[in-house]
Formats: structure tokens, C-alpha cells, sequence
């Protein structure tokens, strides 16, 4: 049996007439940039995350840079984040010419820890970015009161996090404008690159078409310098079909985690994910944590297991942000953390067997 880490091609078979249907109807009218299912997608998303406004564009990474720029961080300026993060991340911020600041997490969920992050507070931050890491949801109300009274905007990265809920509210809808990938693993994904930003204030929207559309709202006035960044009419469409089936997808994701957490609760050695208390995870990643987890991983991959980290390294500690000054023990949450953790296969069409196969060789696996 092989179980790879995530399976889009099972997706196909749900999903595939549609998707060639809506992909005929963008060919048949040719307005590939632009197109009318953009404009639907957007309204689409806008209303399944509660935000009120919805910008498509080209990828997350650009989605989180438009955030930043339009909740008014600019070059030198200083942004907070989570040092246990995809890189793109920080990227965003340094594409900007502002400064990423690390905070380390807490223990039990690998989330940007509020009292880390406000202490990580200079004169010059501009934003803190609560990144909701593997289909959670960020404390992002907790974050809110640490800050004070500061009125330092907060930008939710939620690339892992389409459709998750939590006490405050949805993902996407939390801080001031919020970013998402639509990058073909994450939970609701597109067939190649697109990202949006969602927020309810709609200066800020207007803010984030304008910058991601060459500083322009009309054809050749250029009112600021932009960038390119759309998202494109084939991509909204086959975005369109798998939005509808987002919910159940995120719906059979927490079926499979609660199976997980039968089938390993028992297996010494093996600490599950807890969900934080009132959230309603969406489950992009199952990431446990094992000793020795090289060597287990090792032993998973060979038996035809997709298992990997997520992420192996602390920002900190890659070569690209290295130069920042902080070596090893700077955040010994997350460096304990990326030597422990170990993402196993989920995805909606996961089956049962398939995950008593993994929990049979993790339990093997990490026998003493
Ligand atoms: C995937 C991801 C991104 C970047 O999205 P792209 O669409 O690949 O640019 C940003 N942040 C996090 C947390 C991600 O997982």
C-alpha cells in the first residue's frame, strides 16, 4: 500500500467534469484575465469567510505582501511573526524592504505566542502576523489584548486555514485584512498559483486591487507604483467548482484526524495535535511529534509513506535569514519543536485503511 502525504488526483473524480466544464466556459468567451468567474470568486469567498471583501491574486505570497503593504507597513518598518513558518512568510515582508521580526510559539500548538509577540514589539512595528499553522486558528483575540491599546494593525496569514473557525470568528476574518493561498495542496486549492486577500474594510481592498494592478483602477492612469498580481479567469473558475465542496472536504479532514487519534492515543511515544479549545480545525497538516523522528520518518518514507516536516528549519536558522544575528536557543520552542514533528497523510480521500496502515508502521516505527 502506498499513502502519499496528499492525494489530488483523488480529487479528480469528484471533481473533474465540473472543473472541464467550467474550463470550457472560460475558453469559450476567451477573457482570461479578468474573466466574469474572477469578479463571482471573489464575492464566492468573500461570503464563505465572513469578511465582507475579497481581492483574487497571482499566488499567497503576493496576497500577503498586498496585506502588509495596504494595512500600511513600508520599507524599514518592522512586522512580528511566527518563527515556525512556511518562509513565505517572512518573504513577503523583505519583498517590502520591512524587517521580519520572530517570535517563538507555544508549546502545545506551534502558534505565535501573544505575550512572545508583544514582547517582540519595537517603536517601529508596523504589523504582527498571526499565521493559523496547519488548519488552526490563531489566537488571534489573545494576540489582540496582548498588543494593548497599540493599535498595531494584525495581518492573518491563512494559507493553511480555509474554512476554519475559532472562538473570535473565522480564519480570514480576524485582523485587519487577512492573506490565503490557493497553491494546489492547501485546502482549497487552485490547478497552479493564486492567493486572495479578504478584509472588511474596504479601503483596504481597494488599497490591494489597486497596488496588485499596476497602481491603476483605470486603464493607463497609474496612481501609485504596482506590480502584476491577478489572479486568473481559468484559475477562479476551477476555484468556483472546489469551493462547494470545501466544507465537506474540511468535514472528512477532521474525520480522519479524530480516526488518527483512535487509532495512535494508545501508541507510547507518539504525541497527537490538540486542538485549541472552541476552534474548529480544518486539519492542512496531522503533525505529530516522536524522538528520533529522522529515523521514524526514515522508516515511513521506505514503507511507501508520504510523511515529512513541516518545517524542518526556524526561519532563524536558514541561510536566507540567518544573517539576522540570532543563532540556536534564540526560540527554543520552535528548535525543539522542528526536531520532533512529523506530518502524516491527510487529505479528505484518505481511507480508513490507508490510515491504519500509517498508524501500524508508526507504531512500529517508534517501539522502544
Ligand atoms: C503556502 C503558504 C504561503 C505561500 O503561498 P504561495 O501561494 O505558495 O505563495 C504562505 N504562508 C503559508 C503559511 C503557507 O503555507
Amino acid at each position: 500500500m502506498r499513502v502519499p502525504l496528499v492525494d489530488l488526483v483523488a480529487q479528480n473524480a469528484e471533481t473533474g467534469d465540473d472543473i472541464r466544464a467550467a474550463v470550457d466556459g472560460v475558453f469559450a468567451n476567451a477573457s482570461y484575465i479578468g474573466g466574469s468567474d474572477v469578479g463571482a470568486f471573489e464575492q464566492e469567498y468573500a461570503e464563505a469567510t465572513g469578511a465582507g471583501y475579497c481581492v483574487g491574486v497571482g499566488n499567497g505570497t503576493d496576497a500577503l505582501e498586498l496585506a502588509l503593504r495596504a494595512a500600511g507597513v513600508t520599507a524599514g518598518g518592522e512586522v512580528v511573526l511566527p518563527v515556525n513558518t512556511f518562509i513565505a512568510t517572512a518573504e513577503a515582508v523583505s519583498r517590502i524592504g520591512a524587517v521580519p521580526v520572530f517570535a517563538d510559539v507555544d508549546d502545545e500548538h506551534l502558534l505565535l505566542d501573544p505575550a512572545a509577540a508583544a514582547a517582540a514589539v519595537t517603536s517601529r512595528t508596523q504589523a504582527v502576523v498571526p499565521v493559523h499553522l496547519f488548519g488552526q486558528v490563531a489566537p488571534v483575540g489573545a494576540l489582540r489584548a496582548a498588543l494593548g491599546g497599540s493599535g498595531i494593525p494584525i495581518v492573518e496569514d491563512g494559507a493553511q486555514s480555509q474554512g476554519a473557525e475559532s472562538a473570535d470568528g473565522r480564519a480570514g476574518s480576524l485582523g485587519l485584512v487577512a492573506s490565503t493561498s490557493f497553491y494546489p495542496g492547501k485546502n482549497l486549492g487552485a490547478a497552479g498559483d493564486a492567493g486572495a486577500v479578504t478584509t472588511a474594510d474596504p479601503e483596504i481592498a481597494r488599497t490591494v486591487r489597486l497596488i496588485a494592478s499596476h497602481g491603476s483602477e483605470k486603464k493607463y492612469v497609474h496612481d501609485v507604483i504596482g506590480f502584476n498580481s491577478r489572479m486568473d479567469s481559468l484559475q477562479a473558475a476551477v476555484l468556483r467548482v472546489k469551493l462547494r465542496h470545501l466544507a465537506d472536504w474540511n468535514r472528512r479532514r477532521r474525520v480522519a484526524a479524530s480516526r488518527y487519534e483512535a487509532l495512535l492515543s494508545g501508541v507510547d511515544g507518539v504525541r497527537l495535535p490538540q486542538s485549541v479549545p472552541g476552534n474548529l480545525d480544518v486539519w492542512h497538516l496531522y503533525v505529530v511529534r516522536v524522538a528520533d523522528r529522522d529515523r521514524v520518518m526514515a522508516r515511513l518514507n521506505e514503507a511507501g509513506i508520504g510523511a515529512s516536516i513541516h518545517y524542518p528549519t526556524p526561519l532563524h536558522l536558514t541561510a536566507a535569514y540567518g544573517g539576522h544575528g540570532l543563532g540556536a536557543g534564540a526560540f527554543p520552542v520552535a528548535e525543539a519543536a522542528a526536531g520532533q514533528i512529523l506530518s502524516l497523510p491527510l487529505y479528505p480521500h484518505i481511507t480508513a485503511d490507508q490510515q491504519e496502515f500509517v498508524a501500524e508502521e508508526l507504531a512500529e516505527a517508534v517501539r522502544p
